[in-house]
Protein backbone atom coordinates (compact mmCIF):
# COMPACT_ATOMS: atom_id res chain seq x y z
CA UNK A 1 0.00 0.00 0.00
CA UNK A 2 1.45 3.30 -0.88
CA UNK A 3 -0.16 6.36 0.93
CA UNK A 4 1.10 9.47 1.00
CA UNK A 5 -0.13 12.26 3.89
CA UNK A 6 -0.48 15.69 2.88
CA UNK A 7 -0.22 18.81 5.10
CA UNK A 8 -2.73 19.06 8.08
CA UNK A 9 -6.22 20.31 7.96
CA UNK A 10 -6.97 23.91 9.64
CA UNK A 11 -10.60 23.70 10.25
CA UNK A 12 -12.66 26.64 11.92
CA UNK A 13 -15.25 24.58 12.08
CA UNK A 14 -16.84 22.44 15.08
CA UNK A 15 -17.23 19.05 14.01
CA UNK A 16 -18.65 16.83 16.39
CA UNK A 17 -18.51 13.19 16.07
CA UNK A 18 -17.91 10.18 17.78
CA UNK A 19 -15.15 7.89 17.15
CA UNK A 20 -14.51 4.11 18.70
CA UNK A 21 -11.25 2.36 18.76
CA UNK A 22 -10.12 -0.90 20.27
CA UNK A 23 -13.19 -0.96 22.95
CA UNK A 24 -13.36 3.12 23.74
CA UNK A 25 -15.52 5.42 23.09
CA UNK A 26 -14.55 9.19 22.87
CA UNK A 27 -16.50 12.00 22.28
CA UNK A 28 -14.19 14.72 20.41
CA UNK A 29 -15.46 18.30 19.21
CA UNK A 30 -12.78 19.68 16.83
CA UNK A 31 -14.17 23.03 17.52
CA UNK A 32 -11.59 25.91 16.13
CA UNK A 33 -9.30 22.66 16.27
CA UNK A 34 -7.00 20.96 13.85
CA UNK A 35 -7.57 17.43 12.97
CA UNK A 36 -4.60 15.83 14.15
CA UNK A 37 -2.74 13.09 11.91
CA UNK A 38 -3.62 10.71 14.22
CA UNK A 39 -7.12 10.79 13.60
CA UNK A 40 -6.26 9.28 9.97
CA UNK A 41 -3.70 7.14 11.49
CA UNK A 42 -6.73 5.59 13.76
CA UNK A 43 -9.25 5.38 11.02
CA UNK A 44 -7.41 3.22 8.59
CA UNK A 45 -8.77 1.74 5.55
CA UNK A 46 -10.18 -1.31 7.33
CA UNK A 47 -11.92 0.22 10.38
CA UNK A 48 -14.21 2.85 8.56
CA UNK A 49 -17.10 0.65 8.89
CA UNK A 50 -17.00 0.30 12.94
CA UNK A 51 -17.48 3.31 14.15
CA UNK A 52 -20.77 3.81 12.06
CA UNK A 53 -22.46 2.18 14.60
CA UNK A 54 -21.76 3.81 17.46
CA UNK A 55 -24.99 4.26 19.72
CA UNK A 56 -26.77 7.54 19.11
CA UNK A 57 -28.47 8.93 22.06
CA UNK A 58 -32.31 9.95 22.14
CA UNK A 59 -31.30 13.77 21.82
CA UNK A 60 -29.35 13.34 19.00
CA UNK A 61 -30.94 10.80 16.71
CA UNK A 62 -31.62 12.32 13.83
CA UNK A 63 -35.27 12.26 12.94
CA UNK A 64 -34.16 11.47 9.21
CA UNK A 65 -31.24 10.94 6.55
CA UNK A 66 -30.79 15.02 6.53
CA UNK A 67 -28.95 14.32 9.67
CA UNK A 68 -25.94 14.66 8.71
CA UNK A 69 -26.74 17.09 5.80
CA UNK A 70 -27.41 19.50 8.14
CA UNK A 71 -24.12 20.20 9.44
CA UNK A 72 -22.50 20.71 5.25
CA UNK A 73 -22.79 24.38 5.50
CA UNK A 74 -19.78 24.33 7.41
CA UNK A 75 -17.90 21.48 5.51
CA UNK A 76 -15.23 21.82 2.67
CA UNK A 77 -16.87 21.43 -0.77
CA UNK A 78 -15.47 19.51 -3.34
CA UNK A 79 -17.14 21.43 -6.57
CA UNK A 80 -15.46 19.64 -9.54
CA UNK A 81 -13.63 16.90 -10.50
CA UNK A 82 -11.67 16.43 -13.90
CA UNK A 83 -10.17 13.53 -15.57
CA UNK A 84 -6.90 13.38 -17.73
CA UNK A 85 -4.71 10.83 -19.69
CA UNK A 86 -4.66 7.51 -21.15
CA UNK A 87 -4.25 3.84 -20.06
CA UNK A 88 -0.47 4.25 -19.22
CA UNK A 89 -1.19 7.55 -16.94
CA UNK A 90 -4.12 9.06 -15.25
CA UNK A 91 -4.56 11.93 -13.70
CA UNK A 92 -7.46 13.09 -11.54
CA UNK A 93 -7.75 16.67 -9.73
CA UNK A 94 -10.39 17.76 -7.54
CA UNK A 95 -11.49 21.44 -6.75
CA UNK A 96 -11.83 22.15 -3.00
CA UNK A 97 -12.92 25.39 -1.34
CA UNK A 98 -10.13 24.78 1.23
CA UNK A 99 -7.18 22.62 1.63
CA UNK A 100 -7.85 18.91 3.40
CA UNK A 101 -5.79 16.77 4.58
CA UNK A 102 -6.09 12.84 2.56
CA UNK A 103 -4.74 10.04 2.81
CA UNK A 104 -4.75 7.52 -0.63
CA UNK A 105 -3.73 4.30 -0.68
CA UNK A 106 -4.44 0.67 -3.23
CA UNK A 107 -6.15 -2.17 -3.08
CA UNK A 108 -6.39 -5.07 -4.71
CA UNK A 109 -9.33 -7.77 -5.86
CA UNK A 110 -11.07 -5.21 -7.38
CA UNK A 111 -8.08 -2.73 -8.45
CA UNK A 112 -9.07 0.36 -6.58
CA UNK A 113 -7.68 3.29 -5.31
CA UNK A 114 -9.08 5.01 -2.09
CA UNK A 115 -8.55 8.53 -0.69
CA UNK A 116 -9.99 9.32 2.62
CA UNK A 117 -10.51 13.12 4.56
CA UNK A 118 -11.90 14.83 6.75
CA UNK A 119 -15.87 14.83 5.98
CA UNK A 120 -16.69 17.39 3.10
CA UNK A 121 -19.40 18.14 0.98
CA UNK A 122 -19.11 16.92 -2.61
CA UNK A 123 -21.09 18.98 -4.60
CA UNK A 124 -20.11 17.44 -8.07
CA UNK A 125 -22.50 17.39 -11.56
CA UNK A 126 -24.34 14.49 -12.04
CA UNK A 127 -23.32 11.37 -13.35
CA UNK A 128 -19.95 12.19 -11.91
CA UNK A 129 -18.01 9.30 -11.49
CA UNK A 130 -19.87 7.17 -13.97
CA UNK A 131 -17.77 7.44 -17.28
CA UNK A 132 -14.42 6.09 -17.87
CA UNK A 133 -11.18 7.56 -18.53
CA UNK A 134 -7.76 6.04 -19.44
CA UNK A 135 -7.46 4.15 -15.68
CA UNK A 136 -10.33 5.25 -13.72
CA UNK A 137 -12.64 3.09 -14.78
CA UNK A 138 -15.58 4.86 -12.24
CA UNK A 139 -15.46 6.42 -8.97
CA UNK A 140 -17.24 6.46 -5.91
CA UNK A 141 -17.94 9.26 -3.09
CA UNK A 142 -19.10 9.86 0.19
CA UNK A 143 -19.53 9.74 3.87
CA UNK A 144 -17.72 6.40 5.35
CA UNK A 145 -18.24 7.67 9.58
CA UNK A 146 -19.08 10.53 10.82
CA UNK A 147 -16.11 13.47 10.13
CA UNK A 148 -14.87 11.42 7.41
CA UNK A 149 -15.37 10.63 3.50
CA UNK A 150 -13.73 9.14 1.11
CA UNK A 151 -13.62 8.45 -2.56
CA UNK A 152 -13.29 5.02 -4.21
CA UNK A 153 -11.79 4.86 -7.81
CA UNK A 154 -12.00 1.85 -9.48
CA UNK A 155 -8.98 1.07 -11.34
CA UNK A 156 -9.54 -0.45 -14.95
CA UNK A 157 -6.06 -1.79 -14.53
CA UNK A 158 -3.63 -2.26 -11.71
CA UNK A 159 -2.00 1.28 -11.23
CA UNK A 160 0.70 2.64 -9.28
CA UNK A 161 -0.16 5.92 -7.29
CA UNK A 162 2.69 8.21 -8.54
CA UNK A 163 1.53 10.96 -6.52
CA UNK A 164 -1.49 12.15 -4.35
CA UNK A 165 -1.09 15.56 -2.73
CA UNK A 166 -3.22 18.76 -1.82
CA UNK A 167 -2.38 22.42 -3.52
CA UNK A 168 -3.10 25.55 -1.75
CA UNK A 169 -5.67 28.05 -3.43
CA UNK A 170 -3.11 30.32 -5.60
CA UNK A 171 -3.45 32.64 -8.31
CA UNK A 172 -7.65 32.29 -8.46
CA UNK A 173 -7.02 28.69 -8.66
CA UNK A 174 -8.79 26.62 -5.87
CA UNK A 175 -7.57 23.82 -3.62
CA UNK A 176 -6.76 21.28 -5.57
CA UNK A 177 -6.33 17.05 -4.85
CA UNK A 178 -4.22 15.92 -7.50
CA UNK A 179 -4.06 11.95 -8.02
CA UNK A 180 -1.61 10.49 -10.59
CA UNK A 181 -1.64 7.07 -11.53
CA UNK A 182 0.58 5.06 -13.82
CA UNK A 183 -0.20 1.77 -14.99
CA UNK A 184 1.93 -1.35 -13.64
CA UNK A 185 1.29 -4.95 -14.22
CA UNK A 186 0.12 -6.99 -11.25
CA UNK A 187 3.28 -8.45 -9.59
CA UNK A 188 4.21 -4.90 -9.25
CA UNK A 189 0.84 -3.76 -8.48
CA UNK A 190 0.88 -6.72 -5.20
CA UNK A 191 4.40 -6.22 -4.71
CA UNK A 192 3.16 -2.23 -4.00
CA UNK A 193 0.39 -2.91 -1.54
CA UNK A 194 1.88 -5.46 0.08
CA UNK A 195 3.73 -4.42 3.40
CA UNK A 196 0.73 -2.83 4.59
CA UNK A 197 -1.79 -5.49 3.30
CA UNK A 198 -2.31 -6.31 6.89
CA UNK A 199 -4.96 -5.04 9.24
CA UNK A 200 -4.25 -3.31 12.48
CA UNK A 201 -5.43 -4.41 15.36
CA UNK A 202 -7.28 -2.07 16.12
CA UNK A 203 -9.30 -2.62 12.97
CA UNK A 204 -10.89 -5.39 14.45
CA UNK A 205 -14.85 -4.91 15.31
CA UNK A 206 -15.33 -4.58 18.81
CA UNK A 207 -19.08 -3.65 19.07
CA UNK A 208 -20.57 -0.80 21.37
CA UNK A 209 -21.91 -1.95 24.94
CA UNK A 210 -25.08 -3.00 25.47
CA UNK A 211 -26.79 -0.47 27.29
CA UNK A 212 -29.94 -1.67 28.72
CA UNK A 213 -29.30 -5.51 27.71
CA UNK A 214 -28.62 -6.50 31.56
CA UNK A 215 -31.77 -5.33 33.28
CA UNK A 216 -33.84 -5.21 30.26
CA UNK A 217 -34.90 -8.49 29.27
CA UNK A 218 -37.28 -7.44 26.32
CA UNK A 219 -36.40 -9.30 23.56
CA UNK A 220 -33.93 -7.00 21.28
CA UNK A 221 -34.49 -6.60 17.53
CA UNK A 222 -31.90 -5.10 15.13
CA UNK A 223 -33.19 -3.15 11.91
CA UNK A 224 -30.81 -3.14 9.57
CA UNK A 225 -31.07 0.32 6.69
CA UNK A 226 -29.09 -1.49 3.74
CA UNK A 227 -26.29 0.91 2.18
CA UNK A 228 -25.44 4.38 3.64
CA UNK A 229 -22.55 7.08 3.12
CA UNK A 230 -20.55 6.30 0.19
CA UNK A 231 -22.27 3.04 -0.65
CA UNK A 232 -25.91 4.58 -2.13
CA UNK A 233 -27.27 1.16 -3.07
CA UNK A 234 -29.65 1.15 -6.05
CA UNK A 235 -31.19 4.52 -7.77
CA UNK A 236 -34.14 5.65 -9.25
CA UNK A 237 -33.94 6.62 -12.31
CA UNK A 238 -35.60 10.50 -10.80
CA UNK A 239 -32.60 10.18 -8.18
CA UNK A 240 -33.85 8.59 -5.30
CA UNK A 241 -31.46 6.62 -3.79
CA UNK A 242 -31.88 3.14 -2.01
CA UNK A 243 -29.87 4.47 1.51
CA UNK A 244 -32.56 6.98 1.85
CA UNK A 245 -35.63 5.09 1.15
CA UNK A 246 -34.02 2.21 3.51
CA UNK A 247 -33.37 4.37 6.35
CA UNK A 248 -36.73 6.96 6.70
CA UNK A 249 -38.48 3.44 6.47
CA UNK A 250 -36.04 1.96 9.21
CA UNK A 251 -36.95 4.81 11.51
CA UNK A 252 -40.60 4.77 10.93
CA UNK A 253 -40.47 0.98 11.49
CA UNK A 254 -38.78 1.45 15.07
CA UNK A 255 -41.52 4.06 16.15
CA UNK A 256 -44.00 1.32 15.81
CA UNK A 257 -42.00 -1.59 17.08
CA UNK A 258 -41.26 0.54 20.03
CA UNK A 259 -45.02 1.74 20.11
CA UNK A 260 -45.97 -2.13 21.14
CA UNK A 261 -44.14 -1.61 24.20
CA UNK A 262 -42.54 -5.04 24.25
CA UNK A 263 -39.24 -4.79 22.64
CA UNK A 264 -36.01 -3.25 22.01
CA UNK A 265 -34.94 -1.87 18.93
CA UNK A 266 -31.27 -0.85 17.62
CA UNK A 267 -30.47 0.15 14.28
CA UNK A 268 -27.03 -0.30 12.57
CA UNK A 269 -27.03 2.97 10.97
CA UNK A 270 -29.34 6.13 12.25
CA UNK A 271 -28.37 8.63 9.48
CA UNK A 272 -26.30 8.62 6.56
CA UNK A 273 -23.23 6.73 7.32
CA UNK A 274 -21.45 3.45 5.90
CA UNK A 275 -21.26 0.20 7.44
CA UNK A 276 -19.75 -3.04 6.80
CA UNK A 277 -21.76 -5.94 6.30
CA UNK A 278 -19.51 -7.71 9.23
CA UNK A 279 -20.25 -4.84 11.35
CA UNK A 280 -23.87 -5.41 10.81
CA UNK A 281 -23.73 -9.06 11.59
CA UNK A 282 -21.50 -8.20 14.56
CA UNK A 283 -23.81 -6.06 16.06
CA UNK A 284 -27.13 -8.34 15.99
CA UNK A 285 -24.47 -11.29 17.61
CA UNK A 286 -22.59 -9.16 20.14
CA UNK A 287 -25.97 -7.73 21.41
CA UNK A 288 -27.61 -11.07 21.17
CA UNK A 289 -30.33 -9.72 19.24
CA UNK A 290 -33.73 -11.98 19.12
CA UNK A 291 -34.25 -11.05 15.01
CA UNK A 292 -32.52 -9.19 12.82
CA UNK A 293 -34.27 -7.61 9.90
CA UNK A 294 -32.25 -5.86 6.65
CA UNK A 295 -34.08 -3.80 4.92
CA UNK A 296 -33.30 -2.72 1.14
CA UNK A 297 -35.11 -1.71 -2.29
CA UNK A 298 -34.60 -3.74 -5.33
CA UNK A 299 -34.24 -2.48 -9.02
CA UNK A 300 -33.94 -4.37 -12.48
CA UNK A 301 -31.38 -3.92 -14.48
CA UNK A 302 -31.89 -3.81 -18.36
CA UNK A 303 -33.35 -7.01 -20.21
CA UNK A 304 -34.92 -8.36 -16.17
CA UNK A 305 -37.98 -7.51 -17.41
CA UNK A 306 -41.21 -6.49 -15.33
CA UNK A 307 -41.38 -6.71 -11.67
CA UNK A 308 -42.78 -5.24 -8.84
CA UNK A 309 -43.52 -5.46 -5.01
CA UNK A 310 -41.81 -6.60 -1.85
CA UNK A 311 -39.65 -9.87 -1.27
CA UNK A 312 -38.50 -11.35 1.81
CA UNK A 313 -35.10 -13.14 1.46
CA UNK A 314 -33.89 -15.57 4.15
CA UNK A 315 -30.36 -17.19 4.12
CA UNK A 316 -29.34 -20.59 1.95
CA UNK A 317 -26.41 -21.61 0.74
CA UNK A 318 -28.19 -22.62 -3.27
CA UNK A 319 -29.81 -19.73 -4.11
CA UNK A 320 -33.66 -20.30 -4.93
CA UNK A 321 -33.55 -18.97 -8.35
CA UNK A 322 -30.93 -16.95 -10.81
CA UNK A 323 -31.96 -13.71 -9.98
CA UNK A 324 -31.93 -14.14 -5.98
CA UNK A 325 -28.17 -15.33 -6.59
CA UNK A 326 -27.80 -11.92 -8.83
CA UNK A 327 -29.41 -9.72 -6.01
CA UNK A 328 -27.42 -10.93 -3.25
CA UNK A 329 -24.37 -10.92 -5.10
CA UNK A 330 -24.72 -7.09 -5.78
CA UNK A 331 -26.19 -6.53 -1.96
CA UNK A 332 -22.55 -8.52 -1.05
CA UNK A 333 -20.51 -5.83 -2.90
CA UNK A 334 -21.26 -3.15 -0.29
CA UNK A 335 -17.84 -3.58 1.23
CA UNK A 336 -16.31 -3.73 -1.72
CA UNK A 337 -17.81 -0.30 -2.73
CA UNK A 338 -16.89 1.51 -0.23
CA UNK A 339 -13.13 0.69 -0.24
CA UNK A 340 -12.48 -2.06 2.16
CA UNK A 341 -9.40 -4.50 1.66
CA UNK A 342 -11.50 -7.50 1.82
CA UNK A 343 -8.30 -9.86 1.70
CA UNK A 344 -7.57 -9.18 5.85
CA UNK A 345 -11.69 -10.58 6.33
CA UNK A 346 -11.49 -13.24 8.92
CA UNK A 347 -12.67 -16.90 7.36
CA UNK A 348 -15.49 -18.25 8.74
CA UNK A 349 -15.35 -20.69 11.75
CA UNK A 350 -17.36 -23.67 10.87
CA UNK A 351 -17.98 -26.10 13.74
CA UNK A 352 -20.32 -28.41 14.64
CA UNK A 353 -22.26 -26.13 17.11
CA UNK A 354 -22.31 -23.55 14.83
CA UNK A 355 -23.46 -25.89 12.70
CA UNK A 356 -26.49 -26.91 15.12
CA UNK A 357 -27.41 -23.42 15.85
CA UNK A 358 -27.52 -22.26 12.28
CA UNK A 359 -30.01 -25.28 11.79
CA UNK A 360 -32.44 -23.76 14.49
CA UNK A 361 -31.70 -20.13 13.48
CA UNK A 362 -32.78 -21.15 9.82
CA UNK A 363 -36.25 -22.84 10.69
CA UNK A 364 -36.83 -19.43 12.86
CA UNK A 365 -35.84 -17.11 9.79
CA UNK A 366 -38.22 -18.92 7.66
CA UNK A 367 -41.16 -18.89 10.45
CA UNK A 368 -40.40 -15.17 10.40
CA UNK A 369 -40.62 -15.06 7.07
CA UNK A 370 -43.45 -16.48 6.05
CA UNK A 371 -45.51 -14.74 9.01
CA UNK A 372 -44.13 -11.31 7.85
CA UNK A 373 -45.47 -12.23 4.00
CA UNK A 374 -48.98 -13.40 5.38
CA UNK A 375 -48.67 -9.97 7.29
CA UNK A 376 -48.15 -7.60 4.67
CA UNK A 377 -49.74 -9.04 1.95
CA UNK A 378 -53.41 -7.59 3.00
CA UNK A 379 -52.27 -4.43 2.49
CA UNK A 380 -48.71 -4.32 0.60
CA UNK A 381 -48.29 -5.49 -2.99
CA UNK A 382 -45.57 -8.31 -2.90
CA UNK A 383 -43.69 -9.73 -5.71
CA UNK A 384 -45.65 -12.58 -7.28
CA UNK A 385 -42.93 -14.88 -5.61
CA UNK A 386 -42.54 -13.52 -2.23
CA UNK A 387 -40.57 -15.73 -0.35
CA UNK A 388 -36.94 -16.40 -1.76
CA UNK A 389 -33.49 -17.39 -0.74
CA UNK A 390 -29.71 -16.25 -1.47
CA UNK A 391 -26.17 -16.50 0.37
CA UNK A 392 -26.41 -12.71 1.56
CA UNK A 393 -23.66 -11.86 3.74
CA UNK A 394 -25.60 -10.08 6.14
CA UNK A 395 -27.82 -13.05 7.01
CA UNK A 396 -24.75 -14.97 8.54
CA UNK A 397 -25.29 -14.88 11.82
CA UNK A 398 -25.58 -18.34 12.91
CA UNK A 399 -27.22 -17.29 16.24
CA UNK A 400 -29.50 -14.88 15.44
CA UNK A 401 -32.89 -15.41 13.34
CA UNK A 402 -32.43 -12.80 10.51
CA UNK A 403 -34.30 -11.66 7.16
CA UNK A 404 -33.57 -9.28 4.18
CA UNK A 405 -36.70 -7.47 3.12
CA UNK A 406 -36.88 -5.97 -0.50
CA UNK A 407 -39.53 -3.45 -0.15
CA UNK A 408 -40.26 -3.05 -4.11
CA UNK A 409 -38.11 -1.76 -6.93
CA UNK A 410 -36.60 1.29 -7.32
CA UNK A 411 -36.83 1.07 -10.54
CA UNK A 412 -40.85 0.19 -11.08
CA UNK A 413 -43.00 3.41 -11.40
CA UNK A 414 -45.87 2.27 -9.05
CA UNK A 415 -42.90 0.84 -6.62
CA UNK A 416 -40.96 3.92 -6.53
CA UNK A 417 -44.30 6.17 -6.05
CA UNK A 418 -45.17 3.52 -2.52
CA UNK A 419 -41.46 3.62 -1.26
CA UNK A 420 -42.05 7.56 -1.07
CA UNK A 421 -45.43 7.71 0.07
CA UNK A 422 -45.25 8.33 3.57
CA UNK A 423 -49.27 6.33 3.77
CA UNK A 424 -47.45 3.38 2.09
CA UNK A 425 -44.56 3.35 4.56
CA UNK A 426 -46.89 3.70 7.26
CA UNK A 427 -49.30 0.91 6.10
CA UNK A 428 -46.31 -1.21 5.33
CA UNK A 429 -44.27 -0.57 9.07
CA UNK A 430 -47.37 -1.65 10.70
CA UNK A 431 -47.71 -4.81 8.81
CA UNK A 432 -44.30 -5.63 9.43
CA UNK A 433 -44.45 -4.41 13.32
CA UNK A 434 -47.52 -6.49 13.47
CA UNK A 435 -45.29 -9.71 12.17
CA UNK A 436 -42.67 -9.44 14.68
CA UNK A 437 -45.56 -9.06 17.68
CA UNK A 438 -47.20 -11.95 16.31
CA UNK A 439 -43.71 -13.95 15.67
CA UNK A 440 -42.55 -13.47 19.86
CA UNK A 441 -45.97 -14.10 21.15
CA UNK A 442 -45.95 -17.42 19.33
CA UNK A 443 -42.60 -18.51 20.30
CA UNK A 444 -42.29 -17.28 23.89
CA UNK A 445 -45.77 -19.20 24.08
CA UNK A 446 -44.02 -22.46 22.42
CA UNK A 447 -41.18 -21.68 25.01
CA UNK A 448 -43.44 -21.93 27.97
CA UNK A 449 -45.10 -24.80 27.06
CA UNK A 450 -42.55 -26.92 26.91
ZN1 LIG B 1 -29.65 -3.03 -1.13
Amino acid sequence: MSFVWVGHLSSAQSLPFRIRVGGVIGRKSMAGGRISLAFFILFGALIVGVSAIVGVSAAERPGSAGSITAATNDLPVASDVRLAGDDSQTRMVVDFSQRVEIRAFALADPYRVVIDMPQVAFKFRPKTGEARRGIVKAFRFGLVMAGGSRMVIDLARPARIDKAFVLDAANDQPARLVLDLTAVDRDTFMRLIAPEARAPETARYDPPPGNRSASDPRPLLVLDPGHGGIDNGTKAATGELEKSIVLDFCLLLRDQIEKIGKYRVVMTRTDDTFVALRDRVALARSRQASLFISVHADALRRGEGQAQGATVYTLSERASDARAARLAEAENQADVIAGLDLSAEPKDVAGILIDLARRETKTFSVQFAQGLIGAMKTSVRLHQSPLKSASFVVLKAPDVPSVLVELGFVTTKSDLQSLISTDWRERTAQAMAHAIDAFFSTRLATQSQN
